[in-house]
């Protein structure tokens, strides 16, 4: 959710920690602050709104500070203001802290601080953890005030911490909410997300739950919050600069989308080896055996990944003849799940770092499930914690909206699915003929992506429709809800996603004249059926937008607006499917004049629950 950075060195803290603000704030963006020692004094400056608010904010008695922290909030308790921005202060106004996640006993907290006379000036629950952190503070000792503190503490935490008394070090800890130390030349970055450190520093250790660092000049020190030292080994970032540019795009959701030929290269890269006729996965290899012999695969994720993981479903149904389903992480963790032998738990997540996937994979994994991860940011918390598992290695995704994660994330599905089918019961030809279709998809998203303007020309007709349907079978209907989602995000119009058959159960009801009708069309085994789905739209005056397989003239006079795509065999349409729809939402969303980047009330890697 929100991000946090931190920085100590020998520069001007204000500029790397505003500059850092900007990369994170996808994660959060209602408000933001900085926090800095100057001259053995704590200087807070907040403002609600964009990182550019702050910035015009700062005076020049922050500059020359060479130690603070910065944040950038996405709300939880208490409305984005001033007052509710972090970082919060002690009472003494020595002490600031910059918090992501939710302290779930702040209101029993507070009221103790309270009786001790400690007053507050947010609405926040992050606020508590500030002053709670004063109240133990004893001369020079600032981790055992953290740690005191944090002994109190329930819920989830990403935190840094700054103290005037001792202005060459930052305390930060974590418990559910990411957190990652940078290593530069005589300097270091404390963040929550690797874009605030790349351009600094590719070296960085992570901590793990439970776990405390001090930085200060000379060098870190990691321990349990119990201070028992804890080694850690230094690892290499790997994503690079320009990655987390918007190289000439206007926004970075474009640029995603535009990106997905080359991100689905790179993750079928040394995976697909087509002239073996074979595909290698090194992150699950020593577990082959186990997920070939399971019983059941249960996939754990939110949102578009939750969608990945119905097309995974579909894939691995089809392909390894394997029990698959696929759970709301929210749901299935407080649902007294069952896990028989044999039950492998698969969390999928971009970021890694999704918290209620995470508590979802920490459910099955402790009943006894083997856990594999489908994740794309390496070391991040779901990789470090799973048996096993498949990176996607599509790039950093700064674009809230998730465009390039999800296709990746069905690359990964439907190369393990004929994986383990491949162990099971799919024959080498048809496994062969997959494989070699699946390398064809990046070309074939290059061909799709050509409609981007003709796209736009279509949402120019239709941006200022406010509900539309999404319709859509078989492996095409988790695609339809992707499509819908992808519009609701960014462009703030109603509209729901559904299998075309269920429309008459119901939803039918809404539709009347010019309500557009988003049908996957493609030529599948349900073509037929998807037709009369489309007739019924048409009788009721609906506009029929659809997605159709190039070529398909018949059907292309029957709609309003066609969008083609090449061929592939129906496993592997989504891929394809979903191209236009992300199109189709971005163009919407332009010209209703939406952020697209940063959609509000919405925030880029889920930490709280
Ligand atoms: N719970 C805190 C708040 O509402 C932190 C939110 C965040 O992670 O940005 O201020």
């Amino acid at each position: 959710m929100c991000g946090i950075v931190g920085y100590i060195g020998k520069k001007q803290a204000c500029d790397i920690l505003l500059e850092g603000l900007k990369r994170l704030e996808y994660r959060g963006y209602d408000s933001a602050g900085v926090a800095v020692i100057r001259d053995n004094e704590l200087i807070v400056e907040k403002s609600k709104g964009r990182i550019t608010t702050l910035e015009n904010k700062i005076s020049d008695k922050l500059q020359s500070a060479t130690t603070g922290i910065a944040h950038t909030r996405w709300a939880t308790h208490g409305e984005p203001n001033e007052a509710n921005a972090h970082p919060h202060t002690d009472h003494t106004g020595k002490i600031a802290l910059v918090h992501n996640g939710i302290i779930e006993n702040f209101a029993s907290l507070r009221k103790y601080l309270e009786s001790q006379n400690i007053e507050f000036t947010s609405e926040t629950d992050s606020e508590v953890l500030a002053k709670l952190i004063g109240h133990f503070y004893k001369e020079g000792n600032l981790e055992q005030a953290v740690r005191d503190a944090l002994s109190e503490v329930q819920g989830t935490y990403g935190i840094a911490v700054i103290c005037s008394d001792c202005p060459d070090k930052i305390v930060a800890a974590r418990k559910g909410s990411p957190l990652i130390v940078g290593i530069g030349n005589d300097e270091f970055i404390v963040a929550s997300d690797a874009s605030a450190i790349i351009e600094h520093t590719n070296q960085v250790i992570y901590l793990s739950d439970g776990e405390m660092v001090t930085v200060n000049a000379e060098g870190f020190r990691t321990t349990t919050l119990d201070d028992v030292p804890v080694t850690k080994d230094i690892q290499q970032l790997e994503w690079k600069l320009e990655e987390i540019e918007l190289d000439g795009f206007e926004h970075f959701m474009l640029k995603e989308i535009f990106e997905q030929p080359q991100s689905l290269r790179t993750c079928m890269r040394g995976r697909i080896n087509t002239r073996e006729g074979a595909i290698h996965l090194g992150g699950i290899a020593n577990y082959t055996r186990e997920l070939a012999r399971a019983h059941r695969f249960i996939f754990t994720a939110c949102g578009t990944a939750w969608h990945a993981g119905l097309i995974g479903e579909y894939l691995f149904e089809e392909l390894a003849r394997l029990p698959a389903e696929t759970e709301y992480s929210s749901e299935f963790r407080y649902r007294n799940p069952i896990i028989e032998d044999g039950s492998v738990i698969c969390a999928i997540s971009q970021s890694g770092e999704t918290a209620d996937t995470l508590a979802a994979l920490r459910e099955a994994k402790e009943k006894g499930a083997l856990a594999i991860g489908i994740v794309n940011t390496v070391g991040s918390t779901i990789a470090r914690e799973t048996d096993a598992g498949i990176y996607l290695h599509v790039g950093p995704e700064i674009g809230v909206a998730s465009t390039k994660a999800f296709t990746g994330q069905i690359a990964v599905l439907a190369m393990l699915g004929a994986y383990l089918g491949r162990r099971r019961h799919l024959s080498q030809h048809n496994f062969e003929q997959f494989i070699s279709a699946l390398e064809k998809i990046p070309d074939q998203i290059e061909e799709v992506l050509n409609l981007s303007n003709t796209i736009r020309q279509i949402a120019g007709d239709l941006f200022e429709c406010e509900h539309w349907l999404y319709l859509g079978r078989g492996y095409n209907y988790p695609v339809a809800l992707e499509g819908a989602l992808k519009i609701k995000e960014i462009s703030y119009v109603h509209a729901e996603g559904m299998p075309a058959a269920e429309m008459k159960h119901g939803p039918i009801a809404l539709v009347n004249p010019g309500m557009p009708a988003v049908f996957i069309a493609t030529h599948s085994s349900q073509y037929d059926k998807i037709l009369g789905n489309i007739e019924e739209v048409k009788a009721r005056g609906g506009k029929v937008v659809a997605v159709i397989t190039k070529g398909d003239s018949q059907l292309a006079k029957k709609c309003d607006y066609i969008f083609e795509v090449p061929q592939t065999p129906e496993p592997l349409e989504p891929l394809l499917t979903v191209v236009p729809l992300q199109l189709l939402a971005y163009h919407v969303a332009v010209l209703r004049g939406c952020n697209i980047d940063k959609p509000r009330n919405l925030a880029k890697s889920v930490t709280v629950e």
